[in-house]
């Protein structure tokens, strides 16, 4: 569209400025990269404890996909979306000290996020053996994982140097293959299936097009664990989110697609458990983007304005010894690991922490899209707790970026009990106490109202 003022009439007839400059200039630049991270040597897989050896095959590639954003102002952001278990701080954050010197990008510009697949590899920058695994097996988790914080500082590079005029716009679909997975039985809450428990089946779409309108890249999200392939797996495979990509630049050749997961701590994909499966949920997905893709989307303009906080989550005081005991020699899942961790840190006369501190980044985009970043395995209790605190309309709610440290249940699920109340898997050992979901929210909402989200 071309706004012709008398000005600007009477400056083209003295040839006196540049066509682009009154042809409705975009409001963005955007660049966007991408790098394979399939692991190259055999790897112990991530996300359940059962598996015993390295994976076997890979079935399909992993990529880590970067999506820089600038806004007439200057202001930058870099969205990076993994296809892995999910980012520690200890792995996270000298990615971002690198990025800090060398491109001068704050922490506040960098979401690092992971859409949390149950069959990538381990990753882990301490080269102790556990879990049974082999001195050899643990140094090549390590020599994996260094590799991958050097691929993040690339891909994040390359895509800040192809910076290009874009525009955005967003909307929003649905996946019907989400599923609450907290199952209410007699003998307490099981990982099992709950069709009247909360789910988000939101699919918001981000499109970015060039100035000329042709599709270049798409974010979009989903809010249900990657975990359609089960502990019987040992092949390395983006689940549905990465059958989901494939499918979306695949009817769209050159397009980069990008896919953040949302709150989906306490939901998996239905049905479950073989790779035709994970194909199909990806394809149901990727169909449901493109067909997002081309219906009436909103504009997305800035200026983009950022923070980055952290939540200083409370910790309940630790089980007693016998207690503890008990859980330790339970079967399965990640409760015995914790317990055990817990009990080696009494014997070693250790006192527990009594807070976490959650990572938070809240992303606004002039008054049209409100991104947050939320770290941790978050339930999804907390996208009606934000749509709350913050208004439920161009709202994007996203997990598992930053710091995926474990579980973060909400006051709910706390005291209903389940898997998703055992607490902090790395970065410390706890277990979160229910005023932790009040002081999530404030801290979201205080950030919102520095971006200008709210008053
Ligand atoms: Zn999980």
């Amino acid at each position: 569209m071309l706004r012709i003022t008398r000005f600007v009439a009477a400056s083209l007839a003295l040839h006196l400025i540049p066509l682009h400059a009154w042809a409705d200039d975009p409001d963005w630049k955007v660049g966007q990269a991408h790098v394979k991270i399939t692991p190259e040597h055999p790897l112990f897989m991530a996300g359940y404890a059962s598996r015993n050896r390295p994976f076997e095959k890979v079935t399909t590639d992993l990529y880590a996909k970067a999506l820089a954003l600038e806004d007439r102002n200057g202001h930058v952001a870099v969205l990076v979306t993994t296809d892995l278990i999910g980012l520690s701080a200890a792995v996270a954050e000298p990615v971002c000290e690198r990025l800090a010197s060398k491109a001068n990008l704050k922490r506040e510009q960098i979401l690092l996020s992971s859409s949390h697949i149950h069959t990538g590899p381990t990753l882990s920058l301490d080269p102790t053996p556990r879990d049974g695994r082999a001195a050899g097996d643990a140094q090549r988790t390590v020599e994996y994982t260094r590799r991958l914080q050097d691929q993040l500082e690339d891909v994040v590079l390359r895509s800040l140097e192809k910076r290009e005029p874009a525009r955005l716009a967003w909307g929003s679909g649905v996946a019907n293959f989400v599923m609450n997975r907290r199952e209410f039985t007699p003998s307490g809450v099981i990982l099992g299936v709950n069709a009247r428990g909360p789910a988000d089946r939101s699919v918001p779409v981000l499109r970015i097009d060039g100035p000329d309108g042709k599709l270049r890249a798409v974010l979009f999200g989903a809010g249900t664990h990657n975990t359609t392939l089960t502990d019987s797996c040992y092949e390395i495979c983006g689940d549905y989110a990465g059958f989901a990509q494939t499918h979306v630049e695949g009817k769209h050749p050159g397009v980069q697609a990008m896919f953040v997961l949302g709150c989906a701590g306490d939901s998996n994909p239905y049905p479950r458990g073989t790779m035709e499966i994970a194909k199909d949920h990806g394809a149901a997905l990727g169909k449901e983007v493109c067909r997002v893709l081309e219906s009436k989307l909103q504009p997305v303009r800035g200026p983009l304005s950022l923070a980055f906080g952290k939540a200083d989550l409370p910790l309940q005081e630790s089980p007693p010894r016998a207690v503890l005991e008990k859980q330790a020699k339970s079967k399965g899942g990640l409760q015995p690991w914790i317990a055990q961790q817990m009990l080696d840190r009494l014997d070693r006369g250790e006192k527990f922490p009594t807070h976490y501190e959650a990572p938070i980044g809240v992303w606004q985009f002039g008054e049209d899209l409100t991104l947050v970043g939320l770290s941790g395995e978050v339930v999804v209790d907390y996208v009606a707790l934000l749509e709350k605190a913050l208004g439920p309309n161009r709202l994007w709610p996203t997990a598992y970026c930053n710091d995926v440290f474990g579980y973060l249940p909400s006051a709910r699920v706390l005291s209903e009990g389940g898997y998703e109340t055992r607490g902090l898997y790395s970065g410390g050992i706890g277990l979160f106490d229910a005023k932790a979901q009040d002081v999530l929210v404030a801290k979201v909402r205080e950030l919102a109202e520095k971006v200008g989200r709210v008053k």
